[in-house]
């Protein structure tokens, strides 16, 4: 549940413009994560995906790595079995932003940016 980690500390590194602009996108993006509850489940898919992040575990989806609804395949079988088992509805996990609706489920948007970041 630790996104912050990986983006750096949002208030070092004022010395120039650049890195303010930098450190102010970053507080942003930990603020979205941070305030998620129920109707913030967008904000938590678009940030996720963005970062081409598992909407489960929020950990890093390799590249080429099959998803399910955004999920890891391990991910959407756990969350498969909870719904299954009673212990959660499909709905409020996808209200909570923790899996797509089945239509989107087939393609993750992989962009060209986030390709190449995955070669280094
Ligand atoms: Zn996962």
């Amino acid at each position: 549940m630790e996104l912050k980690g990986t983006t750096g500390h949002g208030r070092d590194g004022k010395n120039d413009l650049g890195m303010s602009e930098i450190a102010f996108r970053v507080v942003k993006e930990w603020d979205v994560v941070k305030v998620r509850i129920t109707d913030e489940g967008q904000k938590r898919i678009d940030l996720l995906l963005s970062q081409n992040r598992c909407l489960g575990c929020e950990e890093k989806i390799a590249e080429g790595e099959k998803t399910k609804c955004g999920l890891h395949p391990t991910c959407y079988h756990a969350a498969r079995r909870a719904w299954i088992a009673g212990r959660v509805t499909r709905n409020q996990l996808l209200r909570e932003g923790k899996m797509l609706p089945p239509a989107q489920g087939g393609a993750r948007p992989i962009n060209k940016f986030t390709r190449e970041l995955g070669r280094g």
